[in-house]
């Protein structure tokens, strides 16, 4: 029987532990290396650490996530290109990418018995029921012989490295920031592996076209074509575009969303197609060689929010329950509304407040949010709407291309008020003074909400203030072209406070 492993263990089991029960594997015995969230050649210890072996490269479709975190529609559209872009660079080093359904659990013992693999390797995911499974699976693989070996390929530092002066996880940002950046600094970033060769016998296995993954009847995603280009090379593309550009202004235009302000990496860094360790070495390198205004102050800023991302893995590793239940049990009580009609219009982005109305159009056309933007949604759904936070990060959920349980989850219980490090939940985000401060000529509404698109700066964020001749010359007809408010602004806040208020009483 394998022994119990601990969950703060995941990955670093000792095969060797287990005495093997066949022979040990030839020479020509392949190193199984299961690709998940690492679609990468570069910087992929786990690849890199079977160079040396004949490599069978492994992709197994993920069926085991519990039913309400299966990838959503636009995280399965990227992925399919993803694996293709995967596919693409493995063939150029002579390799074949194996694709295979079912529950990874059975699949890659299956693999490794019908090969008489020596070894299999992968880097390290988070995800509960993934920490679980591959406890297990290293277990099962290691008791019949199988070297099975994990890695850290997504992360600057594992969650067990950094801890609290008192031994617990943080829960808190900045001393968790401060804490990452007093560890000794990432590794540098492992080149491609050279002389790769292919197993002399590579099994059948799935064609990619065959899994569904891409949207038909309808095809819905022109605009994720139009807007992305997944895969290495093209994350490594938009960080140097980035660095080149718009790095040196991020730390005040991180906060526009009608401008390119921000990396645009997020999806890239979800699949894995760029490593954290990528990001920060060639951030650092740009520090060295750039000397623009402002370049040193806005990658420390950019270079800080891939400490949130670290945050974010850091809270799901050490509290599970971070996509399902309120860090702040006090919140598991709170008096949602159960209103469809609101929820329907948030995720159409007919609300009625054009800020937030824009984010979700630009969410459902592209599969990204502004992150300004995402904080001024969210707090709309779960503060002026009162509609639970799960509902919102379920939508999230489906329509980014960069949906991701750490993040998502982090995210939406901060901007909710019951998560750590949360914003108070009395901080409730005006979407018109928002609108005005972060996109004070109106760029973003009228790229993405067109019908309001000829009203003065001034009226921009209020239609419904806007005086009849102004309307009438821009040609809105409130209710019409564009939604009345599904809430009025005073009324919603009232409201939201309210319900925050009955937590008290009930404790
Ligand atoms: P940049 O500003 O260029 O930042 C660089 C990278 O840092 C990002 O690619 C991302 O990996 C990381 N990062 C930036 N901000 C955050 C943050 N607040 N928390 C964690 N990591 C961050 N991000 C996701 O990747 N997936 C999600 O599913 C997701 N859901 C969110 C839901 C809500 C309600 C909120 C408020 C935020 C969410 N975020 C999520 C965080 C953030 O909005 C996005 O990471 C960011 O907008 C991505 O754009 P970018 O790559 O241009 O970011």
């Amino acid at each position: 029987m394998p022994p119990a492993l601990s969950r703060h263990d995941p990955g670093r089991h000792d095969p060797g532990r287990h005495a093997p029960t066949r022979p040990a594997p030839g020479d020509g015995a392949p190193v199984i290396v299961w690709f998940r969230r690492d679609l990468r050649l570069a910087d992929n210890p786990a690849l890199a650490a079977a160079a040396g072996r004949p490599v069978l490269p492994l992709f197994v479709l993920d069926e085991e996530a519990p039913g309400r975190w299966r990838p959503g529609g636009a995280s399965r559209w990227w992925l399919h290109h993803s694996l293709a872009a995967l596919a693409a660079s493995l063939a150029r080093l002579g390799l074949p990418l194996l694709l295979r359904r079912g529950p990874a659990a059975r699949v890659v013992p299956a693999l490794a018995a019908e090969t008489g693999a020596a070894a299999v390797h992968w880097n390290r995911r988070y995800e509960p029921w993934a920490v679980a499974r591959d406890a297990a699976l290293k277990a099962e693989l290691a008791a019949s012989g199988v070297g099975a070996r994990s890695f850290n390929g997504s992360l600057l530092a594992e969650p067990w490295q950094l801890s609290t002066g008192a031994g617990r996880p943080y829960r808190v940002f900045t001393p968790f920031w401060r804490a990452l950046l007093a560890a000794p600094p990432p590794a540098p970033p492992l080149p491609v592996p050279a002389g790769l060769t292919a197993p002399a016998q590579v099994p059948r296995g799935d064609r990619l076209e065959d899994w569904g993954l891409l949207p038909s009847g309808p095809d819905w995603a022109g605009g994720l074509r139009d807007t992305w280009t997944p895969g290495e090379a093209g994350a490594a593309g938009r960080l140097a575009r980035f660095l080149e550009g718009p790095a040196a202004a991020y730390g005040a235009a991180r906060d526009l969303p009608g401008t390119e302000g921000t990396s645009r990496l997020s999806p890239h860094l979800h699949f894995g197609e760029i490593s954290p360790r990528q990001v920060w070495a060639q951030a650092q390198a740009a520090m060295g060689c750039h000397d623009r205004e402002g370049m040193v102050a806005g990658i420390e800023s950019f270079l800080r929010e891939i400490g949130w991302r670290e945050f974010c893995y850091n809270l799901l590793y050490h509290f599970p329950t971070l996509p399902e239940v309120p860090l702040n049990p006090e919140f598991e009580a709170f008096p949602w509304s159960d209103d469809r009609t609101a929820l329907s219009a948030w995720t159409r982005g007919r609300t009625g407040y054009p800020i937030v109305d824009a984010g979700m159009r630009q969410l459902w056309a592209t599969g990204w949010m502004h992150n300004r933007v995402r904080m001024i949604a969210a707090s709309f759904l779960v503060k002026h709407l009162l509609l639970p936070w799960r509902e919102g990060a379920a939508w999230f959920w489906d329509t980014l291309v960069d949906a991701d349980l750490a993040n998502n989850s982090a995210g939406w219980q901060w901007v909710a008020g019951c998560g750590a490090d949360a914003a108070p939940y009395f901080r409730v985000f005006n979407p018109v003074l928002q609108g005005r401060k972060f996109d004070p000529a109106g760029a973003y509404v009228r790229r993405w909400v067109p019908e309001l698109a000829r009203l003065p700066d001034a009226w921009v964020h209020e239609p419904w203030r806007a005086p009849a001749d102004v309307l009438a010359r821009a040609g809105v007809r409130p209710g019409r072209d564009y939604p009345e408010p599904v809430v009025a602004l005073e009324a919603g806040r009232e409201r939201a406070l309210a319900a925050y208020a009955t937590l008290g009483q009930a404790s």
